[in-house]
């Protein structure tokens, strides 16, 4: 039975003040305990990793795990700007992102370098979330599903077994902060694909891997996404910053 996993990616929001506000509100809301078989993680940025990682040891939040945006694919080094796996795990990280659609759009990452970031996550003992996923444009052409299985076969070629240490999250591009979810079918078929395409590696691998939906995830959908059989959670940006809608999206 795979666990339901809820991950907050605040992005490049926060500040001291509204980050201890937010570990507060969302500690008062978890103190009456949270469903079983759950696990929660939030991302804040590198700066304020050490003020949350206090934070939630201050307020006992057991139930909250820490997790980064991004990580480098080198081990250390003279890499100027760039931030180790080995350092994430010491600021008290369990979750990395990997290869958000930000990261691949921005800083044009490739299939390659999310691997290779996968890599330096799993090697500090930390869990990789690796995300795929289709635009707008890939999307109405129909080769969503062509696109995004060959972002995962990429990922299986490098990390083979170690894929069943990993979570895959599911972010359609068209989805990302645009308030446009995909709809819970749309997002069960392609969770399906995900885990087919993982099948044909290893089956066993294939019904261990969590895979998480991204896109608008909001309290008023939250129940619909995780209800679905390939739905093992969500990766939450813009809803994630509001304390009370994170923690309708946890109970969801
Ligand atoms: C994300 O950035 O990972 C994300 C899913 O954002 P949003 O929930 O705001 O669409």
């Amino acid at each position: 039975m795979r666990p339901l996993i809820v991950i907050g990616n605040w992005k490049m929001n926060g500040n001291l003040a509204s980050n201890q506000d937010w570990v507060k509100t969302v500690a008062r809301g978890m103190e009456s305990g949270m469903p079983a078989g759950r696990k929660f993680a939030v991302c804040p940025s590198f700066p304020y990793l050490s003020q949350c990682s206090t934070l939630i040891k201050e307020y006992s939040l057991a139930f909250l795990r820490l997790g980064a945006q991004d990580v480098s694919a080198h081990g250390a080094g003279a890499y100027t700007g760039e931030v180790g796996a080995s350092m994430l795990k010491e600021m008290g990280c369990k979750y990395v992102i990997v290869g958000h659609s930000e990261r691949r759009q921005m800083h044009q990452e490739a299939d390659e370098s999310v691997a290779a970031k996968a890599l330096q996550v799993l090697d500090s003992g930390m869990t990789p979330v690796i995300c795929v996923g289709e635009t707008a444009d890939e999307r109405n052409s129909g080769r969503a599903e062509e696109i995004v299985c060959s972002q995962v076969a990429k990922q299986v070629s490098v990390l083979q077994d170690r894929l069943a240490d990993c979570l895959i999250a599911y972010e359609p591009v068209w989805a990302i902060g645009t308030g446009k979810v995909a709809s819970a079918q749309v997002a069960q078929d392609m969770h399906r694909a995900i885990r087919l395409q993982l099948a044909e590696f290893d089956e066993d691998v294939a019904s261990h891997v969590g895979i998480l939906y991204g896109g608008s995830v909001k309290p008023d959908n939250a129940v619909e996404l995780f209800a679905m059989p390939d739905i093992d959670g969500g990766l939450v940006g813009g809803a994630s910053l509001n304390p009370q809608d994170f923690l309708a999206i946890c109970q969801a």
